[in-house]
């Protein structure tokens, strides 16, 4: 019999109304998630890491989900592991755990929509998928999948597109890699995976989201602290105006790895355009392009490969390799 690890962290998967606080907190602990899976033929194990919204999660709680994952995924007598989760920050765990944690076992990310309070409450539902997903050999070497209703999303592309859409999990341009059905886990397409060998997040890394007319004054400031990366949720295909270049040059100078991601839904960034601010500007700079990673998964990216001490060279074949970029 397999044997799964569910590790719960909160999130509204987790909620229910308490009068006290007039609204849904954290309420549901292991023996209730335990409880509702009973009818699968599957040894299951609960453990807690924490019981939070995932507006509460710092940096830390992000490292020490990674640490407990890696650490039954390392384990001979662990099949696979699912994460239950906050879903406003889930895919950004996701990307983590698809960068760092080591070996080809299912490592499946999922929570709810709606609080085990309301009608329709989803939380159930997608924990017994993900844990079949976690359960089959057809999920195994795809890296941190995020499984919601019954769809099986790649960590590098999903992100949460809906603020209150049960399906609000999607990946856009790419659409999901498979289905979870009564028969079984299909997959449609496998994804490449590269992982870090990575002990600690590097913090001083931050994100701008490039607005019309606005001025480089969040850079300038950012680098003024003495930030080591940024990623630039820039225009389009990844553009930004030109009066951002002087100061996106003195970072790069002055030793700041730029990440150009862009502000639209979907889509890889890239260009052909000749005017000032375009991608030929900001890649002779020395930017590397986010590829196909958002700008939050860029982020996390950027935090796994500086926090692995990557420089120079070496750091631009990892960046590549990850955001599956082209030079
Ligand atoms: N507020 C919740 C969170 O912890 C939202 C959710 O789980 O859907 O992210």
């Amino acid at each position: 019999m397999k044997h799964i690890v569910i590790l719960t962290t909160g999130g509204t998967i987790a909620m229910r109304y308490d009068e006290t606080a007039g609204g849904a907190v954290p309420a549901l602990g292991g023996a209730d998630f335990r409880a509702a899976l009973a009818d699968l033929p599957l040894a299951i194990t609960v453990e807690e890491i924490c019981n939070l919204p995932s507006a509460h999660f710092t940096l830390d709680t992000l490292w020490a989900i990674r640490q407990c994952a890696a650490a039954h995924a390392a384990r001979p007598d662990i099949d696979g592991i699912v994460i239950t989760h906050g879903t406003d920050v889930l895919e950004e765990t996701a990307m983590l755990l698809d960068l760092t944690v080591e070996g080809d076992k299912p490592l499946v990310l999922t929570g709810a929509m709606r609080t085990a309070s309301e009608p329709g409450y989803d939380g159930f539902a997608n924990l017994a998928a993900a844990v079949r997903v976690a359960a089959s050999d057809a999920a195994r070497g795809l890296g941190a999948l995020v499984v919601f209703n019954d769809t099986v999303h790649a960590a590098r592309y999903v992100t949460k597109t809906h603020t209150q859409a049960l399906d609000t999990f999607r990946s856009p341009g790419w659409g999901p890699l498979g289905r979870l059905d009564a028969d079984g886990l299909h997959i449609a397409w496998r994804v490449a995976r590269r992982t870090i060998p990575c002990s600690r997040l590097e913090r001083r890394v931050e994100l701008i989201k490039l607005a019309v007319g606005m001025e480089p004054d969040a850079l300038r400031q950012a680098v003024a602290r003495g930030l080591r990366g940024v990623v630039l949720e820039a225009l389009g295909g990844g553009r930004v105006p030109p009066w951002w270049l002087p100061v996106i040059g003195q970072a790069v100078e002055g030793g700041v790895t730029v990440v150009i991601a862009s502000r639209c839904p979907a889509g890889r960034v890239g260009d052909r355009y000749g005017y000032a601010g375009a991608q030929r500007d900001l890649r002779a700079m020395g930017c590397l392009p986010a590829g196909v990673l958002n700008g939050l998964k860029a982020r996390i990216g950027l935090m796994v490969l500086l926090g692995a001490g990557l420089e120079g060279d070496a750091l631009r074949a990892a960046w590549a390799q990850i955001a599956g970029a082209s030079e």
